[in-house]
């Protein structure tokens, strides 16, 4: 993130002769992660961290229970088998068929990886070739930009619109996706629900994306992480829509769904080619990983939907808290529909740099919160929106509020 990098980070004294740079040209521009960078803000300044999207709260004990007696039981202490343990990949195939209707055989199908985050990498680097281009939204979320750009890819952005009048809600704009389809494009990236802004797409906007998919011959990979919290309409899955199946990497990951961020047990559905294929990437990123996890996440994928009904429920009720709040102190706020996360207009409150913003909160009234530029190549669009999340506990979160009340004080 060179571009607001203080000068002499910019441009270090150059002590080594004609040394050549140490990163190769294509990761350039690739700093830091914000997640890391705020959240250590974050402790430095004593701040409320609102920013990295991680629950202060773990999941179920019962589940924490099955990954240590696995461990001391000796299961999974060893490399487990390279597509993961058979009882979770039959478990992640019971609820893609259970939730959606979609059938994987466990043997072939069904991959796991190393949290979402090695699966986005894994299925990037398998089917993209060099200059191909991905189509993306704008915001993205940030390993896309850094995988689609090790993979040697081009990323194309499809901005997304902030809401408006006729549209409350943040939408993308097919026409301007449909119109930056070329003979390069190889790959439509999707996210729903939507990290940073909370949008989920619609069972019609799904239709024209897959209809786009099949007329160009599009290899769709589709991170649905955030499957089980959504809060306005319904999550569809991609590959449920005619004719999707085949062309579609769904992906997925326990770290939202089971409150354990940590564990990094993510997983991968898709037709035995396209699964082969991102293997064949997985096997010499990690080879495998989580082995004692692996055998609790099974278990915890076959929770009661109760569970799941109980989270998405507590998680609602701590969305309203932080929307009213934040809308009673003037940020912009629209509906999230699904994530955890909220994505305020900062504009509202005379401000126009969410950037410079959220480096001033931790000072200014001790908060910490993401800026979304950072997820845009353009800048500008990106500016005035900053994202919160809200899977605190509600008092964290009214504590947080509290503390941004100083931002309506005169300064
Ligand atoms: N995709 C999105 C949209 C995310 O928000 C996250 C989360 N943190 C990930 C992928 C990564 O998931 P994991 O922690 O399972 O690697
Ligand atoms: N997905 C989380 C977020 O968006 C953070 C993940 C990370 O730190 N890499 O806040």
């Amino acid at each position: 993130m060179s571009h607001h990098a203080t000068p002499e980070a910019d441009h270090p004294k150059d002590l080594s002769g004609s040394r050549r740079p140490v990163l190769a040209s294509r990761l350039h521009g690739l700093g830091t992660t914000i997640f890391a960078e705020m959240s250590a803000l974050a402790v430095a300044t004593g701040s409320i961290n609102l920013g990295q999207g991680f629950p202060d709260t773990d999941g179920p004990a019962a589940i924490a229970e099955s990954a240590a007696r696995a461990i001391l039981e000796g299961r999974g202490n060893q490399y487990p088998p390279g597509l993961g343990i058979p009882e979770l990949r039959r478990a992640v195939a019971d609820h893609q068929s259970d939730w959606y209707g979609l059938e994987y055989d466990p043997d072939t199908e069904v991959l796991i990886t190393a949290g979402a985050t090695e699966a986005i990498a894994a299925a990037l680097l398998a089917v993209i070739n060099p200059g191909d281009e991905v189509i993306a939204f704008e915001p993205y979320y940030d390993s896309y930009a850094a995988c689609i750009a090790m993979a040697g890819g081009v990323r194309v952005p499809a901005t997304l619109r902030p809401p408006t009048e006729q549209q409350p809600r943040w939408h993308p704009d097919l026409d301007a996706l449909a119109a930056s389809i070329t003979e390069r494009t190889r790959v439509l990236l999707l996210n729903t629900p939507h990290n940073p802004t909370g949008m989920v797409l619609t069972e019609a906007e799904l239709r024209t994306l897959a209809q786009l998919a099949i007329t160009h011959d599009l290899i769709v990979i589709t991170d649905e992480v955030y499957e089980h919290l959504v809060f306005e309409g319904a999550h569809v899955p991609m590959a449920t829509l005619p004719g999707m199946r085949d062309r579609t990497i769904t992906i997925s990951s326990s770290g939202k769904t089971f409150s354990f961020t940590g564990w990094k047990i993510g997983w991968v559905t898709g037709t035995a080619e396209l699964v082969t294929a991102v293997r064949t990437t997985k096997q010499f990123l990690t080879y495998v990983s989580g082995g004692p996890f692996q055998y609790a996440i099974a278990e915890a994928l076959r929770l009661p939907r109760d569970y799941y009904t109980e989270m998405s429920a507590s998680l609602r009720a701590r969305r309203d808290l932080l929307a009213a709040g934040l809308a009673d102190l003037g940020f912009g706020v629209s509906a999230t529909e699904g994530t955890y996360f909220i994505t305020t207009d900062i504009r509202p409150l005379g401000e126009e740099d969410g950037l410079a913003f959220c480096r001033a909160l931790p000072e200014r009234c001790g908060v910490v919160a993401i800026p979304n530029a950072v997820f845009y190549d353009d800048k500008q669009a990106g500016a005035p929106f900053v994202r919160f999340t809200f899977c605190k506990k509600p008092q964290v979160l009214s504590a947080a509020l509290d503390r941004l009340a100083a931002l309506a004080k005169p300064q």
